[in-house]
């Protein structure tokens, strides 16, 4: 089965990772320090917190927000569900506002009427790699005294009006999941500007200790590092940091090559688009993407046939994603179908098509024609 995402992984990365086996640090160890680095260097501001995953990103984000229960947090329902997990478990009540039908990103104008003076965060997602309308998202969330957070697990590599993902946000995060635009097997990262958002980060992500700079109440000796928080361990090891910091030397090269890869489906896919009203990707002008996907829309009705007849050709396509309301811990608690109408019928008509630095011409070719065969069934 051809897959939808893949890791990279060359003699480089390997090398690094059995130097960091090899050190003195397994974990809390100076390669944090140089990942870190390396990373708020990517995103273009001074604070990146590594964290073990995408997800433990979200929750640490929300948190250094200061969530808590009864506060309302505006989000997609076309995410994974950790966009709106982190804050729920946090006690927060997730409001969904719908989005742009030709990127499949929050839509600012779906936003606006539904923040409250309970609004303390609006989320968004670089759906597919294609950053979102940050500027517009900030301004209403800073009109309304909440912040915007960027959850970039798509986009990681990308920019928007030449400024890089990661400087677009009050907080932004990124996951490095093996499908990922890079990766650390597990792992993620939370990215601000804002000294006191990355304490705050800083701290939970890290047993509520301390930390260096801060001042003690206690005064029991050296030994003590006093803790001021009830928090958990999400700390990113040395060793996959090391794995880290050799993939980000070959990020450019991993986004140059998905966006290769996206004009090549494009370009296959151009006579198929009116004959069998397929809808490719789209982006905006100021975006500069980081392909993390190649969302492609077929008619609804038939969505169903043609993904399992790409599965059943060796085509390991996936849909991303059933509207985060449909799932039953969102459904259980009385969120209806409906209520947003652009990403439920996003969802309907989309199959993601394979995506990922190591896919060959040869492979488009071959998926392209395999959907051939789908679409004429
Ligand atoms: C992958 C992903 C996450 C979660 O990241 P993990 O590293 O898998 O925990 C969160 N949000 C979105 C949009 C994602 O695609």
């Amino acid at each position: 089965m051809l897959p939808y995402g893949r890791q990279s992984i060359n003699d480089d990365d390997v090398a690094a990772v059995v130097e960091a086996l090899r050190g003195d640090w397994l974990t809390i160890g100076p390669t944090v320090d140089r990942f870190e680095a390396a990373l708020a260097a990517l995103g273009g501001v001074p604070h990146a917190v590594s964290v073990t995953s995408g997800t433990a990103a979200l929750h640490v984000a929300y948190h250094a927000a200061g969530i808590q229960p009864g506060d309302e947090v505006i989000t997609t329902p076309l995410t994974f569900m950790a966009t709106a997990a982190g804050a729920a478990l946090l006690g927060a009540k997730i409001v969904f506002a719908d989005v742009d039908p030709a990127t499949g990103n929050l839509d600012p104008a779906a936003v606006a009427p539904l923040l409250t003076e309970r609004t303390k965060v609006i989320a968004a997602v670089d759906y597919a790699g294609v950053p979102v309308d940050a500027p517009a998202l900030r301004r209403l969330a800073r009109d309304n005294g909440a912040l915007f957070l960027q959850d970039a697990a798509h986009s990681v590599g990308g920019a928007l009006d030449g400024q890089p993902v990661g400087s677009l946000a009050d907080l932004t995060t990124y996951s490095f999941f093996p499908t990922k635009n890079l990766t650390t097997t597990e792992g993620g990262a939370v990215l601000t500007a804002n000294p006191d958002l990355a304490a705050r980060a800083r701290r939970f992500h890290n047993q509520g200790f301390i930390l260096p700079g801060e001042t003690p109440r206690l005064d029991e000796g050296p030994w003590l590092r006093e803790i001021v928080e009830f928090s958990l361990n999400y700390r990113l090891p040395d060793v996959w940091c090391a794995l880290g910091l050799s993939q980000l030397r070959r990020l450019p090269e991993f986004v140059a090559r998905r966006a290769a890869l996206k004009a090549r489906y494009d370009e296959a896919l151009a006579d198929l688009v009116d004959s069998h009203e397929l809808v490719l990707p789209g982006t905006t002008d100021n975006a500069s993407p980081a392909w993390h996907l190649y969302p492609l829309r077929v008619p609804a009705e038939r969505r169903r046939a043609v993904f399992e007849s790409l599965r059943s050709q060796g085509i390991g396509v996936q849909v991303n994603y059933l509207p985060v309301y449909w799932h039953p811990v969102f459904a259980d608690l009385g969120y209806p179908r409906g209520l947003c109408p652009q990403a439920e019928a996003y969802y309907r008509c989309e199959i993601s098509l394979p995506m990922w630095p190591g896919l060959t011409e040869a492979n488009v070719a071959q998926v392209v024609d395999a959907l051939r065969v789908a679409l004429s069934v």
